[in-house]
């Protein structure tokens, strides 16, 4: 029984991997049921990630209350998850929602015309068993603003196009706003709060509330910053001096912070995926259905990464994707710069594995049918040869070898702790190892000396350790010093 998250739209925007939509189309126990490959346990970091994503919304909500007050219309703390607040009903909270006004995780089911239209009624959900085809929508702060806020005029519509409104529209404006632990938010997740935008115009409609609201096209992301936000910098200005700052004051400084993207640009995306790519994926099953893994798999779950759990079992089976990929001749996806589109030319072609790429020459007739292929064959050919014989492979005419050798006397290692929620680096670290040099050919009964640098103690580790712009200077400078 599919059923449609956001999750999976948000994983299809950014991967475009057919595979890993199906997968997370079902749940846990739909995928044992069906002899889907199950999520890889043990995954380190990401418990952590999801944890300070929801420390950091908590953290800013926090600090929307102290200084817009009852302007944030919210649920208080989930006394079931720390550091989170609790949902709302969206209807009932804009029924009475005021001007100027923020609903914290205000959530809505997807009205069944909203599916209806989109045409996914009959691909999710089980007919006749009442399961839900969509689960329900929270975007982490709705915002109300007054009739005639938006200077571009327009809303969106149900079925995901943007249209003007007359200047005197009387209707109150709302828009859906997402609070993400990242400095630079990447394209899912504008894709997601455009997605919202679209399901929160149909729910208006079918809620009969359309003839009060409007769903503005500027959604936005509220990104991670180490500083202060601009609207708590300038209610405490306004504290100080003992002038309390107006609301429309407060929501123009608020608005800073944000970045808005134009729905329009998305709904096309969002429109195929339900009406193209949902279908596709849906009628393949998991053995049909389109895949490729590689560096962008890092953070799929079905993956199958060579983690062990507390107890040194493994995590990874044999239905995952790396393990799959390594069966028989080899996917063409395990060559290193071998892209998607290259990978489906060949498989056009009559290529279709590792061992079928390795016995062609660069001039062959499948590597000249596309400009990307014609001009990376000689390194892919030899990194598939270097793959099946598991030997260092020259590049013919480069002067390189297609995989890294078993041994090197010199190693360097850079090391650079990046924060994304601040884009400020946390740490630069140097180390490097060494064999002593001797002239080329030179006999010795001594053996080589190994020696090292930065190996121990912490003289060549260079911490920023504040948000400190300038002290990440500073570091980096030390660092390059070295
Ligand atoms: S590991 Fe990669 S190829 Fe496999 S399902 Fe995940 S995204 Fe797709």
């Amino acid at each position: 029984m599919p059923t449609l998250k956001k999750k999976s739209l948000s994983l299809y925007f950014k991967n475009r991997c057919d595979r890993q939509l199906l997968l997370y189309l079902h749940s846990d126990e739909e995928r044992a049921r069906l002899g889907m490959p199950e999520r890889q346990k043990a995954r380190p970091g990401l418990g952590k990630a999801a944890k300070a994503g929801h420390e950091y919304q908590f953290k800013r909500v926090n600090e929307l209350i102290d200084v817009l007050g009852d302007r944030v219309l919210h649920g208080g703390v989930d006394p079931e998850e720390e550091n989170q607040h609790q949902k709302v009903d969206l209807r009932e909270r804009l029924e009475s929602a005021e001007p100027y006004a923020l609903i914290v995780e205000g959530e809505f089911e997807v009205p069944a015309s909203f599916l209806r239209w989109a045409g996914v009624q009959e691909l999710l959900g089980d007919p006749g068993t009442g399961e839900k085809l969509h689960n329900d929508v929270r975007p982490d702060l709705t915002e109300v603003l007054p009739a005639g806020w938006s200077p571009g005029g327009k809303r969106v519509t149900p079925q995901g196009r943007v249209v003007s409104i007359p200047a005197d529209d009387p209707r109150l404006q709302v828009r859906v706003v997402d609070i993400k632990l990242a400095s630079e938010p990447g394209a899912n997740y504008f894709g997601e709060v455009a997605y919202y935008s679209v399901l929160l115009a149909s729910a208006l409609e079918a809620w009969g509330l359309d003839d009060r609201f409007v769903v503005l096209p500027q959604a936005a992301i509220w990104p991670g910053s180490y500083d202060d936000s601009a609207v708590v910098r300038l209610a405490r200005e306004g504290q100080a001096l003992g002038l309390p700052c107006a609301a429309d004051e407060l929501f123009t400084a608020l608005h800073k912070d944000f970045e808005e993207i134009d729905v329009e640009l998305f709904t096309p995306r969002i429109m195929r995926f339900l009406r193209e790519d949902l279908p596709r994926v849906l009628g393949a099953g998991v053995e049909e259905a389109a895949w490729h893994p590689n560096y962008s798999c890092m953070g799929c779950e079905f993956y199958g990464h060579g983690w062990e759990d507390d107890q040194g079992n493994a995590t990874w089976r044999p239905d995952h994707c790396k393990q799959r990929a390594a069966e028989g001749d080899g996917r063409l996806s395990r060559v290193y710069g071998l892209t998607r589109s290259m990978a489906l030319e060949l498989e056009h072609q009559g290529v279709a594995s590792v061992k079928a790429l390795a016995a062609l020459t660069p001039r062959a007739q499948p590597l000249q049918r596309t400009g990307a292929l014609r001009a990376n064959a000689a390194k892919l050919v030899a990194r598939a040869q270097a793959l099946c014989q598991g030997e260092v492979v020259p590049v013919p005419g480069d002067g390189l070898t297609a995989s890294m050798p078993a041994y090197t006397d010199l190693k360097v290692w850079i090391d650079l702790e990046y924060d994304p929620s601040t884009a400020i680096t946390g740490v630069f670290g140097i180390r490097a190892g060494w064999m002593e040099p001797r002239e080329f050919g030179a006999e010795s009964e001594v053996k080589r000396e190994q020696r090292e640098w930065g190996r121990y103690g912490d003289r060549l580790v260079f911490l920023v350790e504040r948000k400190d712009l300038d002290l990440e200077r500073d570091q980096f400078l030390n660092s390059c010093a070295r």
